[in-house]
């Protein structure tokens, strides 16, 4: 299989880079091999989407032709939902069924970016009897994508689609551990017949490639996924020539629960909150928070549930729930189920690697709850990315709204009641970007994607997400234009 860059409409094999290993966390065996970009690499995709964009082929092509173009990837996505599914579990180590879903969604994105790019954008003011104002939106220009691991393929397409619907050329950068869909995409890309230069990959380290892509003057935009730490870093290497960051960041969100709620709806909804996806969820609802009169019952309940939930390889039709990304995360998770432990919290269950037949040598890790916990906990406060619950007890609507809102992030929320009137009051209270009522998960691209506080800056999806790719300009036109002789002849 090809996994080389994708630089100038060429595929390109780095010619000093280092390999790397892309191992299935399933079972610890190694898939493939892909050799990491270096700085020339980089540079080389910089300078490509750079003079692309600089000759004006891809942001001067009419609305049509582009949205043609985007309309095309989307078939050709599905046309390989099969392969695409197929390579997302064996290098994330999802459930195939929950793959599919992902690269559905990847065609979908690509449509939705397609068909609002031929609508109308922009503003006219009158703001003078002789004077006509037009706000139109601009292509930013190159745009460096860095991409996380949780949803290799899926992650990338948001930014790319509305990138490029929006006009401006990229650099893509995946995430190391899994970057295989990421080359099966501009595979895609290179036989539908994109300008060379327009979309360029280059798959390696983050200090490396996603650093190179931060400092660079030449790149106008840089648009991240991934952790709040990381971030740090990439601000700091931005910020040589102030180019615009969008951040999409990480979380620790709240599942608010009242006790006029359905237990059984309420356990159903808390269970998918966390565990879908292993815990490995930006928005992962990983605090959850019971009203005092039913804390026993929820989680006796809660914990009855998450321990019959089917842990194993995501080509087994049976899997529940997935193996972690890789080894060095899963340590990082156990890690924490350990500081838990010693901060005082207890294990209500979980809280081990599974050792079972078949899976001791994948990176599968119990569905884990603690009881028992404080606030200022390390396991309450910081994200831990996988699947480890906290649920603590809250005796009114204030200590609910208090606690909620008790930490750096704010990406998500959610607040089960059957008092209307109460569940209106308390959401808008939450300090988040995402937040539900009586529900979890539900995302659709017609709505913004985003968080408060240090869940990130900006928007992803809908048009708010693809206003995100563009400048703004006002024109201002004289309509009859006459000397104003400010200064005497
Ligand atoms: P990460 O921050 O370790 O890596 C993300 C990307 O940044 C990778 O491609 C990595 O190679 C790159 N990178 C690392 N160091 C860099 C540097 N110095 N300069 C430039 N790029 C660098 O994150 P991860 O472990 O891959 O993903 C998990 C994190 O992503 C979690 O915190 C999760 O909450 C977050 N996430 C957020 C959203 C959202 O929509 N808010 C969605 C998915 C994941």
């Amino acid at each position: 299989m090809n996994l080389n860059l994708y630089i100038k409409g060429k595929w390109h094999t780095p010619t000093n880079g280092q390999n790397r290993e892309i191992v299935n966390p399933a079972n610890g065996e190694v898939i493939f091999h892909t050799v990491d970009g270096n700085k020339d690499d980089v540079q080389a995709a910089i300078q490509a989407a750079r003079s692309s964009f600089d000759q004006r082929d891809w942001p001067e092509m009419t609305s049509a032709q582009r949205s043609r173009l985007l309309m095309e990837v989307a078939d050709r996505i599905e046309k390989q939902l099969d392969t695409l599914a197929e390579l997302e579990m064996l290098d994330n180590g999802k459930p195939l069924h929950e793959a599919k879903i992902d690269v559905q969604d990847a065609a979908d994105c690509f449509r939705y970016y397609a068909s609002i790019i031929r609508k109308s954008n922009g503003k006219t003011f009158n703001p003078a009897p002789n004077l006509e104002t037009v706000v139109v939106r601009e292509p930013i220009g190159v745009c460096g994508l860095i991409v996380p691991w949780n949803f290799p393929l899926l992650m990338g397409v948001w930014k790319i689609a509305a990138a490029l619907a929006a006009g401006n050329t990229i650099v893509l950068k995946p995430s190391e551990v899994t970057p295989i869909t990421a080359v099966k995409l501009f595979e895609i890309f290179a036989d539908t017949g994109f300008p060379a230069g327009v979309v360029n990959l280059v798959m390696g380290e983050g200090k490396i490639v996603g650093n190179e892509l931060a400092i660079s003057h030449d790149v106008d935009m840089v648009s991240f996924t991934g952790g709040t730490e990381t971030v740090r870093q990439i601000m700091k290497a931005a910020s040589g020539n102030l180019k615009k960051v969008s951040l999409e960041l990480g979380g620790k969100s709240p599942n608010i629960i009242f006790a006029d709620t359905d237990i059984e709806l309420a356990v159903d909804y808390a269970l998918y909150g966390i565990y879908y996806g292993a815990g490995q969820i930006c928005s992962a609802a990983s605090r959850i928070l019971v009203e005092e009169s039913i804390y026993d019952a929820f989680v006796d309940r809660f914990v009855a549930r998450a321990s019959k939930i089917t842990v194993g390889p995501g080509n087994n039709p049976d899997t529940e729930m997935g193996p972690l990304v890789s080894e060095e995360h899963m340590q990082k998770v156990l890690d924490y189920i350990r500081i838990g432990q010693e901060e005082g919290a207890r294990l209500a269950c979980g809280g081990n690697r599974l050792r079972n037949t078949g899976l001791s040598a994948g990176y599968f890790v119990e569905p884990t709850a603690f009881i028992d916990v404080e606030q200022n906990m390390r396991i309450v406060q910081e994200e831990v990315f996988g699947p480890v619950v906290t649920i603590q007890k809250f005796t009114d609507e204030t200590e609910a709204i208090e606690l909620a809102n008790g930490t750096r992030y704010g990406l998500a929320g959610a607040v089960f009641t059957n008092d209307g009137n109460r569940a209106w009051r308390v959401i808008k209270k939450i300090k988040a970007g995402i937040t539900w009522i009586n529900t979890y998960h539900e995302n659709y691209y017609e709505a913004p994607w985003g968080g408060y506080k240090e869940s990130g800056i900006g928007r992803s999806l809908s048009e708010t997400g693809l206003d995100e790719f563009s400048e703004l300009k006002q024109i201002n036109i004289n309509l009859q234009p006459d000397m104003i002789n400010w200064f005497r002849e």
